[in-house]
């Protein structure tokens, strides 16, 4: 496996290579979640490329930029063991310079939801997959359904700008009692993990209630909301794949999202129905 620090130095390198390239791009911290994704763009590619950079940009004052786990030594070795070939760690200095042009995501998908509590989270998230994009030049790019209004504007980025890459939704890895994967999980304290659990209780619960042919959104949320008590819940939502809020679920085109305080930890975690 090639370390590159160099966004010049990795282009040129790539664009000397024949075959498909598959990309994953993650904030380090590699979990169960991460590597799936690295499988998958294994599986289906000549070439793996992953990057590893903690994106300032997509925080906002206040948020947790300085305290993200870093893991540069183990996320190195979980690279190599999973046949990754380039991994790319960049810094900020030579991702970003002073008074740099930047995507607006657009308002619909963007400043509802995620990015009604942390606005602007998205210009930086779609800023910087641009630039991995045309740094890589990925034939296939994997993100992660867990991130799932991400994943649709990045869908849509692709779409509006006519960007040549496929992108390759991942199912969300869940640990064996339910609770979804996350590099900030190791934020909670036991008690606090137990809590968590209650987030994916409630899309379960969601669940069983669409099988019995509840379809009403209101009741379902109703529902959602004892199973998430004490949590500080910050919203339940059913949307479709637009992420336009629905009345009632529509099969095979139905997003639950809920976003949870637990303790100082904020949670996030979906169910595509
Ligand atoms: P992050 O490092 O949190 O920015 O995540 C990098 C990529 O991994 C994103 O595409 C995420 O959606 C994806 N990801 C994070 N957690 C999971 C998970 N539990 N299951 C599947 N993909 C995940």
């Amino acid at each position: 496996m090639k370390v590159f620090r160099d966004p010049i130095a990795l282009q040129q390198e790539l664009r000397g290579l024949q075959g498909s390239i598959g990309f994953v791009p993650t904030m380090g911290a590699l979990h169960l979640g991460h590597r799936t994704l690295i499988e998958e763009a294994r599986g289906g590619n000549d070439i793996v490329v992953v990057s590893i950079f903690v994106n300032p940009t997509q925080f906002l004052e206040g948020e947790d930029l300085q305290s993200y786990p870093r893991k540069e030594e183990a996320d190195r070795r979980i690279c190599e063991l999973s046949g990754v070939d380039y991994l790319f760690y960049p810094n900020a200095e030579v991702m970003y310079g002073h008074d740099e042009m930047y995507i607006a995501a657009p308002d619909v998908r963007a400043y509802v939801l995620e990015g009604l509590s942390r606005p602007g989270h998205f210009d930086g998230v779609l800023t910087v997959v641009l630039k991995l994009f045309h740094i890589v030049r990925p034939t296939h790019a994997y993100f992660g359904k867990k991130d799932a209004q991400q994943l649709a504007l990045i869908e849509q980025m692709v779409e509006n700008f006519f960007l040549h890459v496929r992108i390759v939704p991942v199912d969300t890895v869940r640990e064996s009692d339910g609770l979804a994967l996350s590099s900030r999980n190791v934020y909670l304290s036991s008690e606090e993990r137990q809590e968590a659990l209650k987030i994916s209780y409630a899309l379960k619960c969601a669940t069983k209630m669409i099988a019995k042919s509840v379809l009403n959104t209101a009741t379902i949320t109703q529902e959602m909301e004892h199973v998430l008590v004490p949590l500080d819940v910050e919203y339940i939502a059913f949307v479709n794949r637009d992420f336009h809020h629905i009345e009632q679920v529509e099969l095979g085109n139905t997003v639950i999202l809920i976003a949870a305080r637990v303790g100082t930890t904020r949670l996030i975690d979906n169910l595509f129905v």
